[in-house]
């Protein structure tokens, strides 16, 4: 089958393939067609596409392709040049994007949805989000560290001692333990909090101190599918009051709550970052969807009337666009693997298989979002 890499929307600088998953898909036996300029942003000429045996060539070849990887979901334009049939992969947010689901179903287009990878464990290497959030996590700390007028690491210099910072992390998923590790790495002295107890270990073998949310009746438990489920109002309160006490003895905070499928939770009101101390940094991972902090607006940085720095960068992983290609690249070499048996250049749709069946939004003019619930292996 013909494969399309096209050239994402503006702004977005991450492509879908690189030279080295380009050559990955052809031993599948895949002819790969990438749009001219696709890699320029993450740093991929097209000499190096064509080197690792991909045809660079132009908008309209690459849409009508029969199956067409992209980082983000098609935009009206694309879905038009799309023959019915054609499968489209990539971050469609099926939960968040109706209009799309149904357009892409109008169509008659097989929809994949990468961000849907069901969190189990043979699911690993295809999931985009915690490939993309282990990069976010290592550069939300170094953004926090370009803001931070202070170092990390404490020092005795001949003209005086400099304390080290001090790093708090709210979640420690994917995303916040990439964050403990590299904050720790930097010399900070790190403390971390999540709702699910079970992840202590975690927080401590990246170098940071555990602090537990006390628990109220009914508490927050992991959900079937790895992630956290929305928290009673009673643990809510008790855990905002322990986010405010550490906020304040911070100097640099990191939050990366989330729900999925609802508006990530206000972690820091107003009044709790008023409680920070000037010069503090808050980098609030969540800011595209909804936001961890009161203040936070995503995709900027804002400087709050008591001198704390809110950066709401909605983009951490695209900062890091070389290496969060390869990942996505590879994630999706992984998928195509699972979905071409025969390595004979054939996309196979087998929705028995638990994976498959968790991301496919539409096939053959049908909706099959969302799916049947996992169970964890
Ligand atoms: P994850 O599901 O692996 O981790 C989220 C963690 O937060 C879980 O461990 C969960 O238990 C915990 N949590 C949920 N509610 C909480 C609460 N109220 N208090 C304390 N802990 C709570 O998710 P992830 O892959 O690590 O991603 C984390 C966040 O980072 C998500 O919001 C994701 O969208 C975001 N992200 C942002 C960027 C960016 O560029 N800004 C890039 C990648 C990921």
């Amino acid at each position: 089958m013909r494969t399309g890499i096209p050239c994402e929307k503006p702004g977005q600088a991450l492509v879908a393939a690189t030279p080295q998953t380009v050559s990955r898909l052809v031993r599948l036996g895949y002819e790969v067609h990438v749009q001219r300029g696709a890699g320029q942003a993450a740093s991929f000429p097209d000499s190096a596409y064509e080197e690792a045996g991909a045809r660079v060539t132009d908008e309209a070849q690459v849409w009508d392709c029969e199956v067409v990887l992209g980082v983000d979901a098609p935009d009206e334009e694309h879905l038009a040049l799309m023959s019915p049939g054609t499968t489209y992969v990539g971050r469609l947010a099926p939960a968040r994007s109706p209009r799309l689901v149904e357009a892409l179903r109008a169509r008659g287009l097989t929809g994949l949805a990468l961000d849907a990878v069901p969190r189990i464990s043979r699911a690993q290497a295809m999931d985009v989000l915690s490939s993309q959030a282990n990069l976010a996590g290592y550069r939300a700390v170094i953004e926090a560290a370009a803001h931070f007028g202070r170092v990390f690491t404490g020092q005795v210099t001949a003209a005086g001692k400099l304390p080290p910072a001090s790093v708090y992390v709210i979640g420690a998923g994917v995303a916040g333990l990439a964050a403990i590790g590299t904050a720790s790495s930097l010399g900070a002295q790190v403390r971390g909090t999540d709702v699910r107890p079970e992840v202590e270990d975690q927080v401590r073998s990246m170098g940071a101190t555990f602090i537990p949310v006390p628990s109220a009746p009914g508490h927050q438990e992991a959900s079937s599918d790895g992630y956290a489920r929305q928290m009673s109002a009673e643990q809510a309160e008790l855990a905002a009051a322990l986010y405010a006490k550490e906020a304040a003895q911070a100097d640099i905070v990191i939050t990366t709550a989330s729900v999925p499928g609802r508006q990530a939770p206000v972690l820091l009101s107003r009044a709790a970052l008023e409680g920070m101390r000037p010069g503090s940094v808050v980098v609030d991972m969540a800011a595209a969807n909804g936001g961890n902090t009161e203040l936070t607006v995503p995709s900027e940085v804002v400087l709050t009337d008591g001198g704390v720095t809110i950066v709401g960068y909605t983009d951490l992983a695209g900062r890091l666009p070389t290496q969060a290609s390869q990942l996505y690249g590879q994630n999706l070499v992984n998928l195509l693997t699972l979905m071409t048996p025969a390595k004979d250049g054939v996309l196979r749709l087998d929705l028995e298989d638990q994976v498959v069946r968790g991301i496919t939004v539409t096939h053959a003019g049908e909706i099959l979002w969302p799916p049947p619930a996992v169970t964890v292996s």
